[in-house]
């Protein structure tokens, strides 16, 4: 590295550690912030001769990540950002913490794909759904499939693996020079009724789906989920044993998959490392307190919430809502969301905005109580399994009243 970038990275590394020794957090945003402060281009020269990962996507992006940093393991040691700081500071701050490390996976937020592309010139990039997210700060999904397909025709040697079943996703990659097709299913389609590129009505039959006035449509998929496995582009069926809960991800396990084998990893190989994946930064963690089996899932947007109650089981269930800035600050996405799934449950909420929850529950037609705190909630549920679902920072808090569970 030139010398500047040397400096750069050193000043970057001490000070993540000061901020971590001050406990403000793990100082990953403020060490890759004075970094690139230092030298603009330090987080190409970070990037440099390693084989870099892209994930990228609305939903699922930390626990893929976290997958194919599994995955990939078994070829040498892999730089990541573990703690979800997904934009540029984030990447350049784990990338100089890592030292040098022949591999590096990176979550990438989704507005930041093109700079992030430019500057680590991946070998490559998985792109795993687009849906509505915070309604005072994401782009609007159309603008953002345009955004993908803008930057990766800038970059044609990078390869794409790529989710079939959203044609948002399809669009955004189908110009690409090679591309990997995965089937993860899609349990959100309210984001991809109008064909991206002309404007035409999207057409649904199982899980296929065209466009009814232009030819694109779902491609055939290369990697495939059936059942609790994943076929492979040989067509052979692996079974997948993971510690994460739900259908969904088996699909974050299958890009998993398809991206390690982009590196040359089998995926009979990859697959036996994926089940050491437990919890993802708290998310799935399993937590006993006073007789009840308490399971943490966060839920950020509509397509998430879908997700969440699929993996949740028919138990006592506590939806937390809150609406400060990381979460963004306008709530009425939960009008997007059909909670009718949670019919038959006993419902408790809880939370900064309770009270939104409370007036879109009523409209819903689902019977619920409030509890004012997490104890409360506890206290009110009998022994048994009591399902967590909530939003970013509700789910920070209660991770903070279960004493940072991991
Ligand atoms: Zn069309």
């Amino acid at each position: 590295m030139p010398l500047r970038a040397k400096v750069a990275s050193s000043v970057s590394r001490t000070a993540a550690a000061l901020s971590r020794a001050a406990g403000r957090g793990d100082g990953s945003v403020i060490g890759g912030w004075i970094g690139l402060k230092i030298d603009p281009e330090l987080l190409a020269h970070l990037a440099a001769g390693r084989s870099v990962a892209l994930i990228s996507g609305t939903n699922g992006k930390t626990t893929t990540t976290k997958l194919t940093v599994a995955a990939l393991e078994g070829l040498g040691r892999v730089a990541t950002n573990a703690f979800g700081a997904n934009m540029p500071t984030g990447h350049t701050s784990a990338l100089a913490k890592a030292g040098a490390t022949p591999y590096a996976v990176l979550e990438v937020d989704e507005h930041y794909l093109a700079r992030v592309l430019d500057e680590t010139r991946p070998r490559a990039v998985a792109l795993l759904n687009l849906s509505r997210d915070q309604l005072d700060r994401a782009k609007e999904v159309a603008m953002m499939a345009q955004m993908w397909r803008e930057a990766l025709a800038h970059h044609p040697g990078v390869h794409v693996v790529a989710n079939a079943d959203d044609p948002m996703v399809v669009w955004a990659a189908q110009r690409s020079g090679a591309v990997t097709w995965f089937s993860a299913g899609q349990r959100w389609h309210d984001d991809s009724w109008v064909c991206p590129e002309c404007g035409g009505a999207i057409e649904r039959a199982g899980g296929d789906w065209r466009c009814t006035s232009c030819p694109l449509r779902r491609p055939r998929p290369h990697w495939v989920v059936e059942e609790d496995g994943v076929v492979d582009p040989t067509g052979a069926w692996h079974q997948v044993k993971l510690q994460l809960p739900g259908t969904v991800n088996i699909g974050n396990a299958a890009t998993a998959l398809a991206v390690a084998a982009q590196f040359g990893v089998r995926p009979a190989d990859a697959v036996l490392r994926l089940s050491s994946v437990t919890s993802v930064a708290g998310r799935y963690a399993q937590v006993e307190r006073d007789g009840r089996l308490i399971r943490l899932l966060l839920a950020k947007n509509p397509a998430s919430w879908l997700e969440a109650f699929d993996m949740a089981e028919a138990a006592p269930t506590l939806l937390s809502i809150n609406a400060r800035d990381p979460d963004g600050l306008d709530t009425s996405w939960l009008f997007d969301v059909d909670f009718s799934p949670l019919y038959g449950r006993r419902v408790l909420i809880t939370g900064d905005r309770a009270y939104d929850l409370a007036v879109r529950l009523q409209v819903n037609g689902i019977p619920f109580e409030h509890v004012t705190t997490f104890a409360d909630a506890i206290a009110a549920v009998p022994p048994g399994r009591l399902e967590v679902i909530a939003n970013y920072t509700a789910f920070q808090d209660i991770r903070a009243e279960l004493d940072r569970v991991n």
